[in-house]
């Protein structure tokens, strides 16, 4: 009889443990800077190689550690934070459940040394696999300096799930930016590949939030400061015109913890409701403090999730915290007249149109002469029960799914130049350029063809024709116009590295961006065919749309870039366009190679043909 239950052996259940806490460089990052933060240091150094794959190592003035417990400390549930099931709710340290060394210690080649003020040597660990190869006495300074080598170097898998060095690198900044918004007091500072990348020293909370968030918020931010016998709110949020298109500088923390809570999120977006358009995100840094009692920080390995006593307190507080703050400030939706004029201000606005450059305009291409208006504040999408009801309208065109389906009907592409007053011809429709068009409801073209008509949906009819036209542009690199005054464009953390990885693939369609200085980027050039004045607008909502996609690994980076340029360049539904420009839509879409989809499936226009419509009026 052979047993087949048996006990894994530590390094095994510690690597299975790992998976838990460290998923990614970034995450060792945040576990060894909050272990630094505990220590009590007032001065912590990020070192990283490769994006913290090579190397990761935080260097800290905190308390250091004794030599019994630097070798204890790799040990699983080792903590010195919490000795009895009592002191989880009255936690105050970052960590508690003494896991994070003991993970880093399976996964990665692990150096500690480490001394306390009163030793007069300090202690060097080193330790791989789990397995302590060697401990030693050293002279070393105060505080602890631990290094960790080839993350996952033992698990080969895992490795490989690892992402792009600015995809992790971007997770690193993401987590050393949290921590150091947590505890601006204390210096921090971050070095990549040799180079500085971050030093702020220690300050107010609005210094360490001006150094993150940049310069230009220095008087963008509204102090919020609440206090009652539950909770205090302090911390700040900035005004209307700070909200951006991408979710990027919202920061939430509980006892300076960064945690993650669409519902608390929401309690601030209802506070602005009426300040900043729908689609745009609020920035905020918002710390509460509350009785440790009142939270559970444990329900999650990562503790970004936390369960509160009694969370409506919370969200109402919250939400009124927000609305006083900006109520003091004069943005409070009860003064309307001000708050009309900020809005005025917003990107999103109109931007003057003058008729030399409408005339440009309409010559060079479609696009231009449909970017007059408020597009910024319409994104429509057509409803999953529209759609439906569209389909079943469908007489020949493929209904659903990518436009690979259509490979079998391309053959049946006629397009040719017009002549005979008829200038195009696709899946043999045919519309006369003298016919007059009727836009309804500022969002469908209603157009008379030889059998019938169509009816073509203005949005995602003109996000095929730029499709088209920017997939071209990865062939013949398309025409920048150089601007006459280049836009400075700042952003946070995150956005600035995911607009640098993009960079290249913007400017083959046309957009001519550099690095200037920390999170800044210069905008020197934009597609020929986008009027200037709007493109600070454009790459945020470019940005977001792109985060939106980026976890789907079906396109490249450039097909992603290209859909989400069409979707967000095409004109909107609620614009009303000219005679003029619904013949030149309908005439771009008929010329393209495929008309009838967008590139994402969607259908850009319905034929409605005669023996169906005769259908409808039979007995
Ligand atoms: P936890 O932080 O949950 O207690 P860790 O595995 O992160 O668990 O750390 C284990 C223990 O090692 C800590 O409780 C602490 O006593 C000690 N320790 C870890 N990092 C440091 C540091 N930078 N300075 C001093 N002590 C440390
Ligand atoms: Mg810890």
């Amino acid at each position: 009889m052979t047993n087949s239950i048996h006990l894994l052996p530590d390094h095994i259940a510690n690597q299975i443990a790992a998976g838990e806490v460290i998923q990614r460089p970034a995450s060792a990052v945040k576990e060894l800077l909050e272990n630094a933060v505990d220590a009590g240091a007032t001065e912590i150094k990020l070192i990283i190689n490769d994006a913290g794959k090579a190397l990761i190592q935080v260097i800290d003035n905190g308390k250091g550690m004794n030599p019994i417990d630097a070798q204890n400390s790799f040990a699983r549930h080792a903590t010195s934070k919490i000795s009895s099931i009592e002191d989880l709710f009255q936690i105050r340290t970052m960590g508690f459940r003494g896991e994070a060394l003991a993970s880093i210690a399976a996964v990665a080649q692990v150096t500690l040394k480490t001394r306390q003020a009163q030793d007069e040597l300090g202690t060097k660990v080193e330790i791989e696999n789990s397995n302590v190869n060697e401990t030693s006495p050293i002279a070393c300074p105060v505080g602890t300096n631990i290094s960790m080598k080839n993350l996952f170097f033992n698990i080969p898998a895992r490795r490989n799930f690892l992402k792009s060095n600015s995809a992790e690198l971007k997770h690193i900044i993401e987590e050393f930016t949290r921590v150091a918004l947590a505890f601006p007091e204390i210096y921090f500072s971050l070095t990549n590949n040799g180079q500085d990348v971050f030093h702020w020293e220690g300050g107010s909370f609005k210094q360490r939030a001006i150094h993150v968030l940049g310069n230009s918020y220095q008087t963008k931010l509204v102090a919020v400061g609440e206090k009652t016998d539950y909770l205090t709110i302090s911390g700040f949020v900035g005004k209307p015109d700070t909200a951006k298109k991408t979710r990027s500088d919202q920061y939430f923390f509980v006892n300076r913890r960064f945690i993650k809570s669409p519902y608390l999120h929401h309690a601030i977006a209802n506070a602005f409701e009426g300040l900043i358009p729908k689609e745009n995100f609020p920035s905020y840094l918002l710390y509460i403090d509350v009785d440790p009692s009142r939270v559970d920080i444990n329900v999650h390995p990562t503790k970004q999730e936390i369960k509160f006593e009694d969370d409506k307190i919370i969200y109402a507080f919250v939400q009124a915290a927000v609305k006083h703050a900006l109520a003091q400030f004069s943005i409070a939706p009860s003064l309307d007249f001000s708050l009309d004029a900020d809005f005025q201000q917003l990107d999103g606005i109109q931007k003057p149109f003058t008729e030399e450059q409408r005339n440009s305009a309409a010559s060079s291409s479609l696009y231009a002469g449909f970017t007059q208006k408020n597009q910024a504040h319409f994104i429509p999408r057509v409803s999953d029960a529209e759609k439906k009801e569209w389909k079943s309208f469908f007489s020949d065109l493929p209904t659903s799914g990518d436009e690979n389906n259509l490979t079998s009907n391309s053959d049946s592409f006629i397009v040719k130049s017009s002549s005979m007053g008829l200038y195009k011809e696709s899946n043999g429709i045919k519309v006369n350029e003298d016919t007059t068009l009727l836009q309804v409801n500022n969002t469908y073209i209603i157009a008379p063809t030889a059998s019938g008509f169509i009816m073509v949906n203005q949005q995602l009819a003109h996000e095929r024709v730029l499709y088209e036209k920017y997939q071209k542009a990865t062939v013949h690199p398309h025409a920048t116009q150089k601007s006459l005054f280049p836009v400075v464009m700042e952003l946070g953390v995150a956005d600035a590295i995911l607009l640098e990885d993009i960079i290249e693939d913007l400017a083959v369609i046309g957009y001519e961006i550099e690095p200037f200085g920390q999170n800044s980027f210069i905008i020197q050039g934009i597609p020929a065919d986008v009027i200037s004045g709007n493109e600070k607008n454009a790459i945020e909502l470019l940005l977001e749309q792109f985060k939106h996609f980026s976890g789907d690994i079906k396109f490249s980076k450039r097909e992603k870039i290209i859909r989400c340029m069409a979707r967000q360049s095409a004109i909107k539904s609620g614009q009303s366009l000219t005679q003029k420009e619904m013949h030149s839509l309908i005439e771009s879409l008929l010329e393209c190679e495929i008309s009838t989809l967008t590139a994402s499936g969607a259908p850009t226009y319905i034929d409605f043909k005669e023996s169906y419509l005769d259908g409808l009026f039979s007995k």
